[in-house]
């Protein structure tokens, strides 16, 4: 696929509530059709688009799971250098309504008026809803099961315009009426004829999906909203092991990744947001992949197209 078509996520902190150097807090770009986004912004966050040459200049909209540190301490300096770098194009964010609240507290060390450009504040929802939508992608959020409010995102694409077959135009002698009629899905009836669509344009690929699961205890509730997505992205925190780490903490082990994969039929699965205890992730990995074997391991830079 072109790379104007891209869809595609670059995992800038694949780490958890403790970054080191190998694993940064959580942050990815999403991109669809050019476009980026940013999903969390965990502290360091622009060090690692600077160090993976993202250009974070484009980015207009920015989504924040939860409110705990490792997902949005990165915030305050990413805004400050906007700001710096001579901003004026407003930026979205999409975040519970306490970042707000405290991004506009007397103690925020930003003061949003005095920036140079708009920042536009979305609250997130507590059910199932289209949070974004544009011309390419729509965003939802839905509940996940953590210590605190956090949401899940579902980027998923829309529907493109098929493309008429060149010689069908030439070979029936087709006016522009009847090529934007072909375009929005009709079939054609020319001289008493019928021309299915189907006929006169080249199939569409399947339309692209990605859910970024970021911290949450195992959870069915979710399987209905993600299923059938080209690339989970669901954290894996603890080992089977230190299950009971996980259940305290409301985090997932990598085999509840991996059952939530497979319940889903999701395509592909990566897991991230390792404990900073394990030196080595490998057996996390064969965790999730007992029960999900197209399953890899997130790392700091890996991109991933689907
Ligand atoms: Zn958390």
């Amino acid at each position: 696929m072109s790379t104007k078509m891209n869809f595609k996520i670059h995992i800038l902190g694949s780490g958890s509530a403790l970054p080191t150097i190998k694993r940064f807090a959580t942050a990815q770009i999403f991109t669809a059709y050019e476009e980026p986004y940013l999903i969390d912004c965990g502290e360091g966050t622009q060090i690692q688009m600077r160090r993976f040459r993202i250009k974070f200049g484009k980015i207009k909209n920015i989504f924040i799971s939860h409110l705990h540190g490792d997902h949005y301490f990165g915030i305050f300096g990413l805004l400050s250098s906007y700001n710096l770098l001579g901003r004026t194009s407003q930026l979205n964010i999409f975040a519970h309504k306490e970042l707000e609240s405290l991004l506009k507290s007397e103690f925020s060390p930003i003061i949003i008026e005095e920036l140079n450009f708009k920042v536009n504040f979305h609250q997130l929802p507590e059910n199932e809803t289209v949070i974004f939508e544009n011309k390419r992608i729509t965003v939802k959020s839905f509940p996940l099961k953590h210590r605190i409010k956090t949401c899940g995102f579902l980027f998923t694409e829309k529907p493109r315009q098929p493309n008429i077959i060149k010689e069908k135009i030439q070979e029936l002698n087709l006016t522009v009426p009847q090529i934007l009629d072909v375009k929005a899905g009709k079939d054609l009836e020319i001289d008493g004829i019928l021309h299915k669509n189907s006929d006169l344009t080249t199939p569409l690929p399947a339309l692209r999906s990605y859910a970024f699961c970021s911290d949450t205890a195992y959870s069915e509730n979710i399987i209905p909203i993600i299923k059938d997505v080209d690339l989970l992205y669901h954290e894996a925190t603890f080992s089977e092991s230190d299950a009971s780490n996980a259940e305290k903490t409301f985090h997932s082990t990598a085999s509840d990744a991996g059952k939530i994969a497979k319940q889903a039929n999701a395509k592909q699965l990566v897991i991230a947001h390792f404990s900073s205890r394990y030196p080595q992730v490998d057996f996390l990995l064969k965790e999730a992949q007992e029960h999900f074997p197209n399953t890899f391991v997130g790392f700091d830079g890996m991109e991933i197209e689907m």
